[in-house]
């Protein structure tokens, strides 16, 4: 079966691998497409598509965010956008300045808390302009002060933890719309960080992305139990949404998660890009020029 992973990042974000070597790792174990997609990046999808062309890979641009739903976190997936396209650009640049102005905010906190990490050593870490919470994480790790980029989270940068930041966000319909006025096609990334409580409280929230303009679910991704797959699978079907799926690879700062096969059990057929394409191209790139988003 020909498979794909429509969900990596490089190290353009918080992933290990450039997206020339992505692309050649993905040629490599025999996936038919991949997508790039970074957190509030889109300048990996250029190379990328590049060193598809000479490989014989398809790569689809795509671009990671993340946005606010009436005070839940949500990341919001783009596939098929146009990367010149000079809107999205201009929102990435947006999207990189929230992120820019939360680290030394992060750095406070982590010195209050007596972890005397810099910004010089977490750039060093980083090897580029972009500082995420994992490059962070990974400073802690190498002086000692956590086991683990995990125990890390857990103790200090995650969610509700005392060096915690939230990030300025764009709202999921200023998302979606960014997204979808550079001819992209939204999804909704691995639905259980909405925190969701019930079937029928995300059922409700999906609706109202929808409503939005929401297209897709990612449906298959590393972190999903079985019967969250089931849940996301009946709930794309239930509103007539794309199902999608990738594995969140992020390289050596997430090891236990594979390109292309997650924890090793993923597979993600190709007949499901080939709808994602069917349905988003005939409804949005053909007549993009007269829809008025
Ligand atoms: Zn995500
Ligand atoms: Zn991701």
């Amino acid at each position: 079966m020909k498979t794909i992973d429509l969900h990596i990042h490089t190290n353009l974000s918080d992933g290990f691998l450039s997206p020339v070597r992505v692309v050649k790792e993905a040629k490599k174990i025999g996936l038919a497409a991949i997508a790039i997609t970074d957190h509030d990046e889109i300048a990996g999808n250029e190379p990328a598509v590049l060193e598809g062309e000479r490989l014989g890979m398809e790569v689809i641009p795509g671009m990671e965010i993340s946005v606010d739903l009436d005070g839940r976190p949500a990341h919001m997936l783009g596939y098929f956008i146009d990367y010149r396209n000079p809107e999205l650009i201009a929102s990435i640049r947006l999207l990189q300045g929230y992120r820019r102005k939360r680290n030394p905010q992060i750095f406070r906190r982590l010195h209050q808390l007596g972890l005397m990490v810099t910004e010089q050593e977490v750039k060093e870490i980083s090897g580029g302009n972009y500082i995420g919470r994992p490059h962070i994480a990974q400073a802690l790790v190498d002086r000692g002060y956590v086991h683990s980029t995990a125990q890390a989270f857990e103790k200090y940068l995650g969610n509700g933890a005392p060096a915690y930041v939230q990030k300025q966000r764009f709202s999921a319909q200023q998302g979606i719309e960014v997204i979808r006025r550079a001819g992209g096609l939204a999804v909704l990334a691995h639905p259980f960080s909405l925190g969701a409580e019930s079937e029928a409280e995300l059922s409700t929230i999906v609706e109202h992305l929808k409503r939005m303009g929401l297209g897709g679910i990612e449906v298959f991704c590393s972190p999903h139990l079985e019967e969250q797959t089931e849940l996301y699978l009946r709930l794309a079907n239930n509103f007539n949404l794309l199902v999608t799926g990738g594995t969140d690879f992020h390289g050596e700062w997430k090891p236990h998660v594979q390109l292309g096969v997650g924890k090793g059990n993923l597979q993600i057929p190709y007949s499901l890009l080939e709808k994602m394409k069917k349905v988003h191209l005939a409804k949005y790139k053909l007549s993009a020029s007269e829809v008025n988003f």
